[in-house]
């Protein structure tokens, strides 16, 4: 049998990829959240990218990579990883939300074509079929505001009903900021929360 080794991205012990935490410098090895990224430089986030890739026998290790390439502003790695992990686990609704956010490459709504915005959001309402979060309803509101309202087309629900909905969910600023960060926009006024 053959049984692979893992290192610890930062200090060089051996670790074990279905844990999260090195034993021994304490860094955070496994990603779960856009925001654990938040702070660390591009060379670490590589080699997590790495330590994780094509691991399909650990849970969740696509969302993983899958981030770590969103982060990096590698947008068709990162929608083929958030494929993956769909696959892999259907019941996660992050991965149907973090592949939306995959589709608008780093763009803003207004700037794509229809069938990517379709995609976009049939993605979110898988994500809202799995569970309601704020994030998910923010990131449709959004979408429904510059796409949709911004050209003048009418949809329902449209983006203040999404937006109330957000709301009512209780919708936080640090998932604001992770919007707005991957997509590269401000609407603080538009959206104020
Ligand atoms: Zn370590």
């Amino acid at each position: 049998m053959n049984i692979e080794i893992y290192k610890c991205p930062n200090c060089g012990a051996n670790i074990d990829l279905s844990k999260e935490i090195c034993d021994y410098c304490g860094v955070h090895y496994k990603i779960r959240t856009y925001q654990q990224l938040n702070g660390i430089d591009s060379g670490f986030i590589s080699k997590i990218a790495t330590l994780y890739n094509n691991r399909d026998n650990v849970v969740d290790s696509n969302l993983c990579v899958g981030l770590c390439y969103l982060k990096l502003k590698q947008y068709s790695l990162a929608l083929l990883k958030f494929e993956k992990a769909i696959e892999n686990n259907p019941l996660n609704g992050e991965s149907y939300y973090y592949k939306a956010l995959a589709i608008l490459q780093g763009k803003k709504p207004f700037l794509l074509n229809r069938v990517n915005i379709e995609n976009a959001e049939n993605c979110i309402k898988s994500a809202i079929a799995i569970q309601d979060s704020a994030k998910y309803f923010f990131l449709w509101a959004i979408i429904r505001y510059d796409y949709y309202y911004r050209k003048a087309y009418n949809v329902s629900p449209d983006y203040k009903a999404l937006f109330d909905n957000a709301i009512g969910l209780h919708l936080q600023g640090e998932d604001v900021k992770e919007i707005y960060e991957i997509i590269g926009c401000e609407w603080e006024k538009t959206f104020s929360c």
